[in-house]
């Protein structure tokens, strides 16, 4: 081989070698095959995001001053100038917008908003707009694919006189989504919160939390994941030390003056806070979280975290809000005669339902609803008649609901249940009448199984449905989108 022939031969070979390169690099971060064919990115990666915070609550001014650190990868396959983030205490900023209910604020209008006071991506200042519950951030250097990522804020939330997810009553601090979180990217569209009346306006990707919570020594606090190690500050304050891993989003519930029943029920670790005049109750909590979940497990597959935790608060609104691994119950089920028995139970079951569609395998809340609604509702039907000898629902009243409508299409909190959680268990029961039972536990098996830990789609589910069945059901489908 000439000189000439060499240099022309070890470029050609240099060249091969890099596209090789580039291709496997992009693989390991990017492409993620889904049952209809289709290759799409997650941004951020659930196995690539860690956020860091350190929190610290000051109880006179109901602010939490809040550090975040998020460690993650341009795992989107393209090169990023902006960055989205969901700041959800922003919804509580107007009365005229507010997604509260007018009995929420128990003494009258009190607001709530987060505040950046600083942001940087990768050591550089980043300037950032708002608008309602989405910042923009503007990236000053471009982001290419396969990069790290550090995004380092700053921010202050204040929290309302609420009883509401985001609030605070009586010493408690229901904090729900309360701190800033980096928006899901797919397939080149971001999927952005916004500011909604009814239904849960979000849309997150997994990740790895480690948080410090530095309280007040008189209260204590209840969160997702668990508590690593806690110091006791000479200066009349507690630092706890918190971890969750795979977490779809971090809940923090800061209490005073309530009780904690914490037992193991088949193997598994279930606690139960309630304020501390009502402790009759939580036993008999603990013990039918244990066997709702144990239904679950030997239905559907096992229960993603370490343990589970129910917590009473005063929240109005909602019967029920799910967590990773924490759900909230509003308190009145704890009074005697305000609702009956069953009416608990299928709430707990329902919310206890999400740990598997929703916390487990995500979608998108805003622009799905009925994916995750309509599950749990079927579920919990499906265990309160096996146990409880509840009636299951009249599916023919369902007859005519479009299940793709999206939350900002739906006019009112009536529409918003009639489409998303009787529509949606309307659907699965009426899948029950043409595939058997346990064709549908097959088809949800395979379904939990294939996006453990992702975000699902309908179109996700339904190909799932047909490659199980065997069979075109567009018959079917038709009927409800
Ligand atoms: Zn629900």
């Amino acid at each position: 081989m000439n000189k000439h022939r060499f240099y022309v031969f070890a470029i050609i070979i240099g060249v091969i070698c890099a596209a090789y390169f580039i291709y496997t690099g992009q693989k390991a971060n990017c492409p993620v095959a889904s049952t209809n064919g289709q290759v799409s990115c997650l941004f951020p990666n659930p196995e690539l995001t860690a956020y860091n915070m350190g929190l610290y609550l000051d109880i006179n001014t109901r602010t939490l001053y809040g550090s975040t650190v998020i460690d993650t990868v341009n795992s989107c396959g393209q090169t990023l100038e902006e960055l989205y983030f969901t700041a959800y205490p922003n919804a509580f900023r107007n009365k005229a917008k507010t997604p509260a209910p007018a009995d929420a604020y128990y003494c009258g209008f009190n607001e709530g908003w987060l505040r950046i006071d600083s942001l940087e991506v990768n050591g550089k200042s980043v300037e950032y707009q708002e608008e309602g519950v989405l910042i923009r951030a503007l990236l000053p250097v471009t982001l290419l694919p396969d990069k790290s990522i550090k995004v380092e804020m700053t921010w202050k939330a204040k929290i309302p006189k609420l009883a509401y997810r985001y609030g605070s009553k009586a010493g408690v601090y229901m904090l729900g989504n309360f701190y800033p979180t980096l928006n899901v990217l797919s397939n080149g569209e971001w999927h952005n919160s916004y500011n909604s009346a009814y239904g849960d306006p979000f849309c997150f990707h997994v990740a790895n939390y480690t948080v410090n919570i530095n309280l007040p020594e008189a209260y204590d606090m209840v969160s997702t994941g668990t508590i690593i190690s806690q110091l006791a500050e000479d200066n009349g304050r507690t630092i706890y030390w918190v971890k969750a891993d795979k977490a779809r989003d971090f809940c923090l519930l800061i209490t005073y003056d309530y009780q904690e029943l914490s037992q193991e029920v088949k193997g598994r670790d279930i606690k139960c806070y309630t304020p501390s005049n009502n402790v009759d109750i939580s036993s008999r909590i603990v013990e039918q979280s244990g066997q709702i979940l144990d239904y679950y497990c030997n239905t559907l597959g096992s229960y993603p975290y370490s343990d589970f935790k129910v917590a009473f608060v005063p929240m109005k609104g909602f019967h029920g809000m799910e967590y990773s691994g924490l759900i909230f119950l509003r308190e009145e089920f704890l009074n005697p005669g305000y609702y009956d028995e069953q009416k608990r139970i299928f709430t707990l079951a329902h919310e206890i339902a999400h740990q598997w569609c929703y916390a487990m395998v995500g979608n998108d809340q805003l622009r799905e609803p009925w994916l995750d609604e309509g599950l749990a509702n079927w579920l919990a039907y499906k265990y309160m008649h096996k146990y409880m000898g509840y009636s299951l629902p009249d599916i023919n009243y369902q007859q005519g609901v479009n299940l793709s409508k999206q939350l900002q299409d739906m006019r009112s909190n009536r529409e918003y249940y009639r489409i998303a959680y009787e529509g949606g268990e309307a659907f699965w029961f009426g899948l029950e009448q043409e595939l058997g039972e346990e064709m549908v536990i097959k088809v949800l098996r395979s379904y939990l199984a294939d996006y453990k830990f992702k975000i699902a789609s309908t179109r996700d589910l339904l190909a799932i449905i047909e490659k199980e069945a065997h069979k075109d059901m567009d018959y079917y489908f038709d009927k409800w989108f």
